[in-house]
């Protein structure tokens, strides 16, 4: 079996991620923060090692500003609805996941106005076309790092830069970006920044983050216990705690933490490498088949591993079940979840097939990979 859907979650995982899970579940895994006993001050330290860990891969210069959430989807949710009123105005684009689209026309009910910038055939957002939209009650602009479905990488840190300007809020919506590219919170300037622990980072489903600005008036999403100021009815402004209630994933998160080491063991350079050498071997070992429609930028430097492409005569999920039941390969294949990209690169409502390679895959399921698709264009007899 080739796993080949490593941007709806990634697997396998590096095999510390597993071992700490089981040993982790087994001896540790109590409520962090909530009582002074071992197990607790066990599972406390997991999660703040965690953080610090993160705030070193992302170079955040304070832990507390990474927040502990359960996935991408909610880290956008908090800030779509912690942020914004009645009568504010929000730019997005073209190429948004509906993780960032439904919550925002949940909230045009409430009087918030919506711009959605036209992106072009290869996915990319010009920030100039950004910039020309702002108004006097713009109070966020809202970008995803890496599309999930042509693997274009956006101009984030010039489209942040404008927001910064303008005295607008920027979100970054970095599903596909964490643990794939270098992501430098300073270098890209984002005031908010959501990312998935399940991903990239090799964590279990169920984890997620956002890193905050020190000074935030974002509304907390979820109140509730944090194991801190308990006497006071109002939610804690103490950071992260402020939106951080419940009981957090502390045993996705212990393995998060592995995930993480695991990354920065190798360097993000090294998988970025790696990745980017399947694509190109995928990309010219089928570039010259006629009946095939490849996605995205032609500038490899400007795409990660995510490759969408459908074949002349062939239904998109018809031909998912092909690659699976024929040569062992998992894609995904449809919507992925983003009509509105699918619209700008021309491919609605049919969508495409979509690979997405990680670290694990390697040359030889590349090779298996194009061989498959060409035994599907020309097939034999
Ligand atoms: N945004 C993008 C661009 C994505 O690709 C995804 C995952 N498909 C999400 C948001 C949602 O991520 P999660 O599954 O972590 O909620």
């Amino acid at each position: 079996m080739i796993y080949f859907d490593n941007a709806a979650t990634s697997w396998p995982k590096p095999e510390v991620v597993y071992k700490k899970n089981d040993e982790f579940f087994r001896n540790s895994c109590a409520n962090p923060g909530r009582a002074s006993h071992i197990m607790s001050v066990e599972s406390a330290k997991a999660l703040e090692e965690c953080r610090l860990m993160l705030s070193k891969l992302f170079n955040c210069p304070e832990k507390d500003r990474i927040v502990f959430t359960f996935s991408t989807t909610d880290s956008l949710n908090m800030v779509i609805n912690g942020l914004l009123n009645q009568g504010d105005h929000v730019i997005t684009t073209t190429m948004e996941h509906n993780s960032v689209v439904r919550p925002l026309e949940e909230m045009r009910k409430k009087s918030v106005e919506i711009s959605y910038i036209q992106c072009n055939s290869e996915g990319f957002v010009s920030p100039s076309d950004i910039k020309k939209q702002i108004k006097n009650n713009t109070k966020l602009i809202c970008i995803n790092h890496v599309s999930n479905v042509t693997g274009t990488i956006q101009p984030v840190n010039e489209i942040c830069a404008i927001a910064r300007e303008n005295g607008i809020n920027s979100l970054v919506d970095g599903a596909q970006a964490v643990g794939v590219i270098p992501v430098d919170i300073n270098e890209i300037g984002a005031d908010f920044y959501a990312f998935p622990g399940h991903k990239g980072l090799f964590g279990p489903t169920g984890t997620g983050g956002l890193v905050i600005p020190r000074n935030t008036n974002l509304r907390p999403f979820r109140r509730g216990g944090t194991g801190s100021h308990s006497e006071e009815v109002e939610q804690p402004a103490l950071l992260p705690y402020r939106y951080e209630s419940g009981t957090m994933n502390v045993l996705g998160i212990a393995g998060l933490l592995e995930g993480v080491k695991f990354i920065m063991s190798e360097g993000i350079d090294a998988i970025r490498k790696h990745e980017e050498c399947l694509v190109k071997y995928i990309i010219e070992g089928l570039g010259d088949l006629g009946q095939l429609k490849l996605y995205g930028p032609e500038n490899l430097s400007l795409r990660t591993s995510v490759i969408s492409f459908n074949i002349d005569g062939w239904d998109s999920s018809l031909l998912g079940i092909t690659l699976e039941q024929g040569y062992g390969i998992l894609s995904r294949t449809g919507m992925h979840c983003s009509p509105m990209a699918h619209k700008t690169i021309g491919t609605y409502p049919e969508g495409t097939v979509r690979i997405s390679l990680g670290y694990f895959n390697n040359l030889e399921q590349a090779d298996t990979f194009v061989n498959a698709v060409k035994g599907i264009v020309y097939p034999k007899g």
